[in-house]
């Protein structure tokens, strides 16, 4: 099965992913940590990125594709679960193209922007492992650093000015995929408000 997170920014889908992971047994990619951890390295994926996403604006789907076909080789036969991808109605359709007969199911989690301006602006991240943190949520680390020991940052992408880009990204060009997927009958709408545990409850419902 290929199962979709779909949300805005901050609706919970890398909390949300951890725990569909492990409780379903999937392989997980999320586009956002790859792509994070190849402007890390310095890849030439990564140079190609940063911009994008230090603006807040999403890669052009071509490469997107190419990491989805590349992805979707190296783990056929797998459970999948995207998150954070697809983000437009192209890379959709493209993914169509790579799925051959396999299931998909799309989880959508559904949040006001209110909420997701206070999420991301109050998230921080850990440097080393990606660990998410949001002290204004109650989960923060037990010292100043990481468990990890990495050090603790907030994303370019997370700062106000740039949250306000990435919602205005997400209406416009990827709220139209839960249409495109609505229209197949593969769509499950999730309340993502509350707490993470409460959330995957209901995840988990539509997912029997
Ligand atoms: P995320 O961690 O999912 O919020 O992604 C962070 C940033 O990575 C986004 O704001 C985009 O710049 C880029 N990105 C991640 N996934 C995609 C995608 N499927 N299509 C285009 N850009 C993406």
């Amino acid at each position: 099965m290929i199962l979709i997170l779909l949300g805005a920014p901050g609706a919970g889908k890398g909390t949300q992913a951890e725990r569909i992971k492990a409780h379903f047994d999937m392989q997980h990619l999320s586009t956002g940590d790859l792509l994070r951890a190849a402007v890390k390295e310095g890849s030439e994926l990564g140079k190609l990125a940063k911009d994008y996403m230090d603006g807040g604006k999403l890669v052009p789907d071509d490469v997107i594709l190419g990491i989805i076909n590349d992805y979707m080789k190296a783990n056929e036969g797998a459970g999948i679960l995207f998150d954070g991808f697809p983000r437009t109605v192209a890379q959709a359709e493209g993914l169509d193209g790579f799925l051959k007969d396999a299931e998909v199911k799309v989880v959508s989690l559904e949040i006001e922007d209110e909420v997701v301006i206070n999420r991301l602006s109050s998230r921080r991240s850990c440097r080393a492992c990606g660990r998410v943190y949001n002290p204004a949520l109650g989960i923060k680390p037990a010292g100043d650093a990481c468990e990890c020991g990495g050090e603790i940052y907030q994303r370019d992408d997370d700062r106000s000015e740039t949250i306000a880009n990435r919602l205005n990204i997400f209406h416009t060009q990827t709220e139209p995929i839960i249409e495109f997927y609505g229209a197949r009958k593969v769509l499950y709408k999730v309340n993502g408000n509350g707490a993470p545990d409460e959330i995957f409850k209901r995840v988990k419902e539509t997912l029997v």
